[in-house]
């Protein structure tokens, strides 16, 4: 290899500085260097010698390389690698590197070694560990990202400002809050971003600044767009070397904060008034029952001042709801919420009044339960109106469900809502079964016309009425009721519906008829008392001297006095009957064997039976003794049994004369298959004169029901129009 003399002079300072900066590095770096000898035989590198306390480090013996070929001590890529820069420094350059050696980054610098002539003959080099600066480096560069990425991703705007109070950086953020971007605002003052009235104070606050204080301030500036934020804001001086070399300032938008904050101090303020102003009574207690507050409806309701019963708890509950009210207290403390409980309180004068209640616990901003407020209301009168309400109901109840006569109500389609038990008792229906049966049913056909037009009637005048209607039992009897409808109206004036009452009157009818005929019964009796001796005397004379005349008499007149004796006799019987009626209470009262008077009776009308071919059956009990006047019951007898006969003159064969023992009665009954009698006119039977027959006195029927009634008994007709009829009579036993 040739070199010039320049060439020379160049290695020699080379190598001066070398030697310089090699003896300076050592000596400082020992600890983290190393240094090596290296010359090439046949093409290949070996170390002369490589020694320093990085070998160490790199993981070999303090002479691991001493007299190695490069491939015998480094791996082998590492080898090819040194071998290049080698082949770069044979050349005649200082070559510098970076590699990494088991892990260990380095950095080496190799450079030729010349003889005097010029020739390279050896290499000399040395290396560096980097581990600590590469950290330091990686370091730095995390740190300045870190660094940026919180700068541009902090929520708060974050920016510097010049010593003149021109913007240097700004952070997305402050974009985002003022609508300027980074360049726009770039070297420009920040004075004209705030609010006219705030410039002064924002002057002060940069001048401070600059003198060295930090500072936090509220202020307001203006959005691109025009309108105001509101931010606070914290500058600090940045201080290099003493000099105060720009404003870092961090602000956030306090714009919403600003604005829920007064929104809150208005609802606050309009709670406040609604509670000052509230109807209700309105107290707050802590948590040990004591009173924080009261508003003035309080004050009215109890009595006491909010002074005087502060920080005290409130006498003003009854000793008998003590229990209850701690139970409550207790639940609310834990956070459950009453809403209108119903209680009764005590006024400071000792009054008890009614209150709804409503309690709810009350948080602090952490959520903590402090206390609990009691609204209340006062519902007294509601209280007292509603018992009263309560107690008539239940007298209506009890009067409705006990009474006798027959409440219901029906809706304005006629149909029946609700039918009180007494329809059970009088009518035999269920009284859930009633309302379910058409009710029109029900209804005797005679009087349902008569009862529609009533109904329309008062659905239209809104009246009440008042009628007789026949109604069936569930035995199929009818029974009269006398009915009252009312109309019931509502809001708009219209039907409701219509609620009825009714009661059976059937037995007070049957009671007035049965005193329409006692009263004829009386007047008639008083005539027949009087009148019938005054027949009497002179009709047996007549009776006598018409027997004499007929005795004398011709064939032809014979006839004729036979005639005029049996009207006599007709009379007779009539004024015979009449006088039974005159009689008063039976005088000749005996026991007597009712069958025995039967059995004679009987054989007194046998004769005209047979002459119908009519049969009387006997069906009696013996010893059927009974106090009784005898001659009247045989009078009794006599006359029933000949209607009977009379009934079945036309068709008919059977008179079943029956008397039986009963418990404490005497039952007999008298039954034909005659003609019957029609219904409507079963309760003319009895009257003075009523008879159907041509030759009858309408008076047998009438004698009956008074002997009977004078014996205490009762005489029932049960008949049926072409079937026959039965007359029962029931004597109690004495
Ligand atoms: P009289 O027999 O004189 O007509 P009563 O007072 O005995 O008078 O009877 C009154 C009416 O009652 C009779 O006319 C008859 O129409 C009716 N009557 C009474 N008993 C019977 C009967 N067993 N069957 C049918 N009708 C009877
Ligand atoms: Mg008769």
């Amino acid at each position: 290899m040739n070199h010039s003399k320049s060439q020379t002079s160049q290695y020699k300072n080379r190598k001066a500085s070398l030697a310089k900066t090699y003896e300076f590095e050592v000596a400082d770096q020992v600890q983290d260097s190393l240094m090596f000898i290296v010359e090439k035989k046949e093409s290949t590198y070996h170390f002369i010698t490589c020694q320093g306390a990085l070998l160490q480090k790199f993981g070999y013996e303090d002479d691991a390389f001493n007299g190695k070929q490069i491939d015998e001590c480094l791996p082998k890529y590492h080898a090819i690698r040194r071998a290049i820069s080698y082949d770069r420094a044979w050349e005649g350059n200082s070559v510098t590197y970076e590699d990494t050696l088991n892990g260990i980054p380095y950095m080496g610098a190799v450079s030729p070694v010349y003889d005097e002539k010029g020739e390279v003959t050896r290499l000399q080099g040395f290396c560096v560990d980097m581990s600590k600066k590469k950290r330091a480096e990686e370091k730095l560069k995390e740190r300045e990202y870190y660094f940026r990425t919180l700068f541009n991703y902090h929520p708060d705007g974050i920016f510097t400002l010049n010593k003149d109070g021109r913007f240097l950086f700004i952070n997305p953020a402050v974009s985002q809050i003022c609508g300027y971007d980074e360049h726009e605002l770039y070297q420009t003052h920040f004075m004209p971003l705030i609010v006219p009235e705030e410039r002064q104070k924002a002057e002060d606050f940069f001048h401070r600044a600059k003198q060295g204080e930090m500072l936090h301030f509220e202020t307001s500036v203006f959005h691109k767009d025009g309108h105001q934020i509101d931010l606070q804001v914290t500058n600090i001086p940045i201080n290099i070397d003493g000099e105060i070399h720009s404003i870092y300032g961090i602000v956030k938008d306090i714009s919403c904060r600003k604005k829920s904050e007064k929104e809150l101090h208005h609802l606050r303020h309009r709670i406040a008034s609604m509670i000052y102003q509230s109807a209700d009574s309105i107290a707050v207690f802590d948590l040990k029952n004591h009173l924080i507050s009261a508003n003035p409806a309080f004050e009215a309701f109890y009595g006491w001042t909010e002074e005087e019963l502060i920080g005290k708890t409130v006498p003003y509950i009854p000793e008998e709801e003590l229990k209850t009210y701690l139970h409550i207290i207790n639940k609310v403390k834990k956070g459950e919420k009453f809403t209108g409980l119903e209680s009764t309180r005590i006024r400071k004068d000792g009054t008890k009044f009614y209150v709804s209640v409503t309690f709810s616990p009350l948080h602090d901003e952490d959520g903590d339960i402090i206390g609990y407020s009691a609204i209340t209301r006062d519902i007294h009168s509601q209280k007292i109106a509603q018992e009263a309400l309560r107690k008539k109901n239940e007298q209506y109840q009890i009067i409705t469900e006990h009474t006798m006569d027959l409440i219901s109500v029906f809706n304005a389609d006629g149909q029946i809502m609700y039918s009180s038990p007494s329809h059970y008792a009088v009518l035999g229906y269920e009284s859930g079964s009633f309302t379910d049966l058409e009710w029109t049913e029900i209804v005797h056909p005679e009087d349902l016309p008569d009862l529609l037009k009533s109904i329309a009637n008062l659905k239209n005048s809104k009246q009440s009425m008042k009628m007789e209607v026949r109604v069936k039992n569930s035995e199929g009897q009818w029974l009269t009721l006398e009915t009252y409808g009312t109309a019931v109206v509502n809001h708009k004036e219209e039907v409701d519906s219509i609620v009825t009452i009714s009661r059976d009157i059937t037995e007070r009818k049957k009671t007035e008829d049965f005193l329409r005929k006692s009263e004829k019964l009386a007047v008639l009796g008083q005539l027949a008392a009087g009148i019938a001796h005054e027949i009497r005397n002179p009709l047996t004379s007549l009776k006598g001297f018409t027997h004499l005349l007929r005795a004398n008499a011709s064939e032809e007149e014979h006839d004729y006095y036979q005639i005029m004796l049996s009207e006599l006799e007709r009379i007779n019987t009539i004024v015979g009957e009449f006088m039974m009626l005159a009689k008063p209470q039976p005088k000749n009262v005996k026991k007597n064997d009712i069958g025995r008077v039967l059995k004679e009776a009987a054989s007194l009308l046998e004769a005209q039976a047979n002459l119908h071919s009519i049969e009387f059956i006997l069906d009696l009990d013996s010893e059927l003794f009974l106090e009784c006047e005898a001659d009247q019951l045989k009078q009794v007898f006599i006359n029933l049994m000949k209607n009977g006969i009379e009934a079945m003159e036309d068709d008919g064969k059977l008179l079943k004369i029956k008397a039986k023992k009963e418990q404490d009665a005497i039952v007999i009954s008298f039954k034909d298959d005659g003609c019957g009698i029609p219904q409507d006119k079963i309760d003319h039977i009895g009257e003075p004169f009523y008879t159907t027959k041509e030759k009858g006195t309408g008076l047998g029927m009438m004698i009956c029901n008074k002997i009977i009634e004078n014996h205490n008994g009762k005489l029932e007709i049960e008949s049926e129009v072409d079937k026959g009829t039965v007359v029962t009579l029931t004597f109690p036993k004495a």
